[in-house]
């Protein structure tokens, strides 16, 4: 049990996924943590009942119909958490003076400005919202570097290069003797279906992960790989990796989180469960250790580790992803904006799935025009990518 005062947490994004997860651990310790503030867009009982669980001390509902009904629903249960709305509010509570770290768990690009807030703010960081960073790379690890944040990683194959590199590891890979990052990869859903059979698939198929139970969209990213090439640019920010030393393992099992390779040919992985709250219990805990209800890692019953290259032609989006880091600029904001709108309207069946990664090339090629300077030419380049990527899905619909 820690001595210290416990730590008091801003969870955004609390209804979804990594949300739940990450408060299944806070009600692990409660000595350690505290919950400061909650959010969700607009999920208003499961929020109302976290919120009862966890006693908040505000509850940000970003709309505002859902923000009512939580208000009304706590006070006729005399909760005294304060319920604020709209995405400003995220903000305020991401920066707030009380808040010690910052659970950045809102999926897509929405997550970006309070996220920001709370790196700016100087907070503990949990990043999970991988597009957020992957939009603004440079500005976010700016703003962590000019506050003095303390920015850790949750997505799990970067929390496992995090736990695989160096104590105080500084982003400059040659001068750690670092050759390579392996970044592993289930191969989601389809990693072995017959690629003809990949144009009538339905998102109920494209949402079954073997090996994770995840929100709808980054269940997408995975059966076309675009998480995985999410994933790439997001080690290239966190660890200041190029493409070039970043390599995409399929490794089926989801055992090995990922690895990195040194000069002297060592490769230094991490393993587990795969279960999101041991990134989440490591991160929230760091440099500690804290139970995470994890169970042990039962390598008789897992017998066997395997591993395959990725087929490009099978998942196209993890080669626009690399294509996309590689070109720099507004190219990864354009990215994510595209395949953020594909998704959703694959997820809303007008386009099919082989359409997700044709939308998004048909939008990079575009994003050679724009640049990327300020936090407004980073809104611009995604509000670009967004009606480019809606123009296209027009086109295809129509088409259908
Ligand atoms: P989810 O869909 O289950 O939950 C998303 C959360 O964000 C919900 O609380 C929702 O209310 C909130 N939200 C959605 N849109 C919003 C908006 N416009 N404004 C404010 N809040 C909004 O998603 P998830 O699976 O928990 O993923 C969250 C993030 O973590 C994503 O960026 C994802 O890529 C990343 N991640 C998830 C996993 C996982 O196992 N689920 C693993 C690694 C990384
Ligand atoms: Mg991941």
């Amino acid at each position: 049990m820690a001595e210290h005062a416990p730590q008091r947490l801003t969870l955004l994004g609390a209804t979804g996924s990594i949300g739940q997860s990450t408060l299944d651990v806070v009600a692990r310790h409660p000595q350690r943590f505290q919950v400061f503030a909650l959010s969700a867009q607009r999920q208003d009982d499961k929020l109302l009942a976290q919120c009862l669980q966890f006693a908040p001390r505000y509850a940000v509902m970003v709309d505002e119909e859902a923000a009512a009904r939580l208000a009304a629903g706590l006070r006729a249960a005399g909760s005294a958490t304060e319920v604020l709305s709209g995405a400003k509010a995220l903000e305020s509570i991401a920066a707030a003076p009380e808040a010690d770290m910052v659970m950045a768990a809102i999926v897509g690009a929405a997550g970006l400005r309070p996220t920001l807030a709370a790196a700016r703010a100087g907070k503990k960081v949990l990043l999970a919202n991988k597009e957020a960073l992957v939009l603004s790379g440079a500005l976010f690890m700016d703003a962590v570097a000019a506050s003095g944040a303390t920015l850790l990683p949750i997505d799990s194959e970067h929390n496992a290069v995090f736990q695989s590199l160096p104590a105080g590891y500084a982003r400059e890979p040659l001068a750690a003797g670092v050759r390579r990052v392996l970044l592993t990869a289930s191969g989601g859903p389809f990693r072995a279906a017959a690629p003809e059979a990949l144009a009538a698939v339905t998102p109920e198929q494209a949402c079954a992960h073997p090996n994770w139970v995840m929100g709808r969209k980054i269940s997408v990213d995975s059966a076309t790989m675009m998480n995985k090439g999410l994933e790439v640019i997001e080690a290239h920010w966190l660890f200041g990796v190029p493409a070039e030393m970043i390599e995409v393992v399929i490794h089926r099992q989801s055992v090995i989180h990922s690895m990195v390779e040194y000069a002297d040919g060592s490769v230094i992985a991490q393993l587990g469960n795969p279960d999101m709250r041991t990134p989440i219990a490591h991160a929230m805990a760091w440099p500690e250790r804290i139970d995470a209800g994890v169970r042990s890692l039962d390598l008789f019953e897992i017998a066997r580790l395997d591993f395959e290259r990725p087929d490009l032609r099978r998942f196209p989006c993890l080669g626009l992803a690399f294509e996309a880091l590689r070109a720099g600029g507004a190219a990864p904001a354009v990215l994510n904006a595209a395949n953020e709108e594909a998704v959703a309207a694959f997820l809303e069946r007008r386009i099919g799935f082989l359409d997700i990664a044709r939308v998004i090339t048909a939008c990079l090629e575009r994003s050679a025009t724009l640049t990327v300077d300020s936090l407004e030419a980073v809104f611009a380049a995604d509000a670009c990518g967004r009606e480019w990527a809606r123009s296209e899905i027009r086109q295809r619909q129509a088409a259908r």
